[in-house]
């Protein structure tokens, strides 16, 4: 089955189904192609957290409807060492910014339904994807669905298809250059059914390491211990979690997590990676497919989203008016906000996390940082700032 358009969609995550609905809104025709079924990207966990920019874009786009009715605005955060919390107000400090807890499974299915409702293809459960032609003016998309061949030739083709991205190692040897930082440690994280244990998140540094309670719904919540990258979840009943939760988390004034039924235990690595150019040819990569941030900034989906708003905006110049210049300049524009934001998400990590090779000094510097950052305005408004999102360039 041979099929064209004029924007190729590899992978249906927050990227791919953003640029795809941005696109449409500006009479650019796209198809995107999904390796899983759409009932598993509408129920996977995953991030959580929405930065001011985001929300704004979600409902100038017309798919935050019910964003606004279900998701639950945070005006700040709270950090928790030595046995008190210190709270980051964001509106006063960042001229009445806000982050949202809106899951980003919800996003998905508000993405999915307004591009099917447009008419928009999205080519779910399809198998053997690969990309050519990307130094050509047609390149092409080759797949399998229901035991068909199928291409799509297009314009551009948008890898959107996150950390497994077939499409990064479509670009030929030598063109891309990896930066990367593997983290001695990784995140336990667990899902259960309970109410939230606070009203804003807290992020806390204890002695035996980082944790973090954070939320998916009024009776989802989503909490993180730091553990060894190689530890496993076997390892850990649902009596140990708890026990080490009430430990780095607790306070002088007896504070203890609200706890439920864990459905989901996970252990993730945590890593940043960087890859550049994002750019090859007529092949763009967008979102995880180029940079994974540790999630202790809470801003992978928020990146990916910032991405797409410069593609679209420069694929929007090349068919309104023939120029290139923004297209060709797309990695350059995308990668000085991503190096801002990889900064944050380090600068959170180093300072709320445990390295096994830090003694009782460093651990000293840690919590006299966490005294300043919660102390000084100066600094306070450094972390709310980059938390709400800096402003798009
Ligand atoms: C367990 C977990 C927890 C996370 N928690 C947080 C968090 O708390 N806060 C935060 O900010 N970020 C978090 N993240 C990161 C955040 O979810 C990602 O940054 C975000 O999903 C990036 O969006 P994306 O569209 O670039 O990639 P993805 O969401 O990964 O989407 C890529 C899509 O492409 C599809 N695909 C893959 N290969 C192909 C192919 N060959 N052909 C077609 N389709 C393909 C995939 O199935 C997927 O649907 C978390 C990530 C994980 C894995």
């Amino acid at each position: 089955m041979k099929l064209k358009t004029q924007v190729g969609i590899v992978g249906a995550g927050p990227a791919g189904l953003m640029l795809s609905h941005l696109l449409h809104l500006q009479g650019i025709e796209s198809i995107i192609i999904e390796t899983r079924s759409r009932n598993d990207i509408e129920s996977t966990i995953r991030a959580g957290i929405l930065e001011q920019g985001t929300v704004d874009l979600l409902r100038e786009t017309g798919v935050g409807q019910r964003m606004e009715r279900e998701g639950f605005r945070h005006h700040g955060i709270e950090l928790r060492f030595d046995g008190a919390g210190h709270r980051i107000d964001f509106p006063s400090l960042t001229g009445g910014k806000s982050v949202t807890v809106y899951a980003q499974h919800e996003v998905i299915k508000d993405l999915v339904k307004a591009r099917l409702d447009a008419g928009a293809q999205i080519l779910f459960e399809v198998k053997g994807v690969g990309i050519s032609g990307l130094d050509s003016a047609v390149p092409k998309i080759r797949f399998r669905k229901d035991d068909t061949d199928c291409e799509i030739a297009c314009d551009a083709i948008a890898g959107c298809d996150g950390t497994q991205s077939i499409c990064r190692p479509s670009i030929p040897a030598g063109v891309l250059t990896a930066y990367e930082r593997v983290y001695p440690f990784g995140w336990f994280g667990i899902l259960c059914e309970a109410p939230p244990s606070s009203a804003e998140l807290v992020y806390a540094l204890h002695d035996r390491g980082f944790a973090l309670v954070s939320t998916r719904s009024p009776d989802i919540q989503r909490m993180y211990l730091q553990v060894d990258p190689s530890d496993r979840t076997e390892n850990w009943s649902d009596d140990r979690i708890w026990a080490e939760f009430r430990r780095r988390l607790a306070t002088r004034d007896g504070w203890a997590p609200k706890e439920g039924r864990i459905f989901s235990k996970v252990i993730i690595g945590m890593r940043s990676l960087v890859v550049e150019p994002m750019q090859y040819g007529r092949l763009f990569l967008v979102g995880d497919a180029a940079h994974v941030v540790p999630p202790t900034g809470a801003k992978g989906l928020n990146l990916a989203v910032a991405d797409v708003r410069v593609l679209a905006r420069a694929l929007l110049e090349f068919y309104r008016s023939g120029r290139g210049d923004l297209l060709d300049r797309y990695s350059e524009s995308v990668l000085r906000r991503i190096w801002r934001t990889q900064r944050f998400s380090w600068w959170m990590t180093s300072m709320l996390h445990r390295f096994p090779d830090s003694d009782a000094f460093q651990y000293r510097v840690q919590l006299a940082e966490l005294v300043y950052v919660t102390s000084s305005r100066a600094a306070s408004t450094t972390l709310a700032e980059n938390y709400v999102g800096l402003p798009m360039e």
